[in-house]
């Protein structure tokens, strides 16, 4: 009977983490479960350049100084000289955790359960096979619960006429008009005529991709977009709740990712927190970190709340925006705002929701 060092559950980025940032300069021997083919995953992951972020540089796809938020009628830019906004794909992140020293073997199964005996896991997936660890690292998460707020969207990869972007600068938030519905138009200029373009939605309830589709379709004829041709797409579902499990009483089962707590679900950032995660997991003796801190947690539970009773349209966000200058927006957004850029977001939002919110 074989028992591996650590048996990871799921290669998304988090675990892909767990086998570069703790284990990759280890010889150890590790087996990951996945039951997607990940070789075929692709998305981009953006996140504002953190200290934590600096030793992925040189795998980072591009950086933008400049971001726009507004709608139809306001635009606000806000400029970052050293936290600059960048984005890695999911290809280039597995390419970079797959190369290390340890032996991993990856096996294409879905695990159904695992549990204890004496000092190792047994864990049994849907083939009913059996494999053994002495370390658990669990990723798998639910991304979508009855009634609570989901953020949705859908992105098209395009290549248009020459110079139809300004590659410096990304559309991080354009707002639409919709009815009872906030839903914003995203984009990545990564050159002048090659962008990402995706349509989002904050809400309880996923869409067709058709409509998506036909918003996208509809911003960039408004910009004169139009002959142009698609090169891929990329869709998702993030939680815009408390997605994390209960933190496991055996030391040696870690929930990881989102799974572990890691989505910031106000803004459903991610990525770059499960990094922190689990360099923080590296770290530490304990088999849980808590990576957003507990006034970020209760800022993140009232404005969420704000936007489940009322029908936000993309104001409160224009306003936050121009209230806070580009460093300060990006610390807000990264979860490392100091107490005065946090009065100056509070003072933004409208007062008597967030009051009613406060107390509910
Ligand atoms: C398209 C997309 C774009 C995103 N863009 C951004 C962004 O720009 N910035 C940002 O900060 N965040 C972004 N996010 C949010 C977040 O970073 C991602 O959701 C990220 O993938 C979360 O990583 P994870 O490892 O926690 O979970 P996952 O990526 O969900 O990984 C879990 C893995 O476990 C596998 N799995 C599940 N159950 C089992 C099982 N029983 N057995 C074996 N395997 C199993 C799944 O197939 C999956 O591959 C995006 C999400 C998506 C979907």
């Amino acid at each position: 009977m074989k028992i591996y060092k650590v048996a990871i559950i799921g290669l998304g980025p988090s675990g892909l983490a767990v086998n570069k940032i703790i284990y990759g300069d280890s010889f150890n021997e590790i087996i990951a479960f996945e039951n997607e083919d990940i070789n075929s995953r692709e998305n981009y992951f953006g996140f504002w350049l953190t200290d934590w972020m600096k030793p992925y540089e040189n795998i980072i796809e591009k950086k933008w100084y400049e971001w726009t938020i507004g709608d139809k009628k306001n635009n606000i830019t806000h400029f970052s000289k050293n936290k600059p906004y960048c984005v890695i794909s999911f290809k280039k992140w597995k390419d970079y955790c797959l190369e290390t020293k340890n032996k991993l073997k990856i096996k294409k199964e879905k695990v159904i359960q695992y549990f204890p005996i004496q000092n190792y896991f047994k864990i049994i997936t849907a083939d009913k096979k059996e494999y053994f660890a002495e370390k658990i690292y669990d990723s798998r998460s639910t991304k979508e619960k009855k009634g609570e707020l989901i953020q949705h969207f859908f992105g098209i990869n395009i290549t248009a006429a020459d110079n139809t972007f300004n590659d410096n600068k990304l559309t991080l938030m354009h707002f639409t008009e919709e009815k009872n519905l906030l839903h914003f138009i995203y984009i990545l200029p990564f050159s002048h005529n090659k962008a990402l373009v995706e349509s989002t939605v904050f809400s309880k309830d996923v869409l067709k991709t058709s409509w998506y589709r036909e918003k996208i379709y509809e911003y960039l004829k408004l910009k004169n977009i139009t002959g142009f041709r698609e090169s891929g797409t990329e869709k998702g579902v993030i939680p815009m709740f408390f997605a994390d499990e209960k933190n496991s009483t055996n030391p040696n089962i870690f929930n990881i990712g989102i799974r572990g707590g890691a989505c910031k679900p106000s803004t459903g950032y991610a990525f770059s927190f499960l990094i922190k995660q689990i360099q923080s997991l590296k770290n530490s003796n304990k088999n849980y970190v808590n990576i957003h801190k507990f006034l970020e947690r209760k800022m993140d539970k009232i404005f969420i709340n704000f936007l489940k009773n009322n029908n936000e349209n993309g104001k409160s966000f224009i306003k936050l925006a121009a209230n806070l200058n580009g460093n300060e927006f990006q610390s807000f957004m990264m979860g490392q705002s100091n107490f005065f850029t946090k009065l100056k977001i509070i003072k933004s939002m409208p007062k008597l929701p967030f009051l009613k919110e406060l107390f509910r």
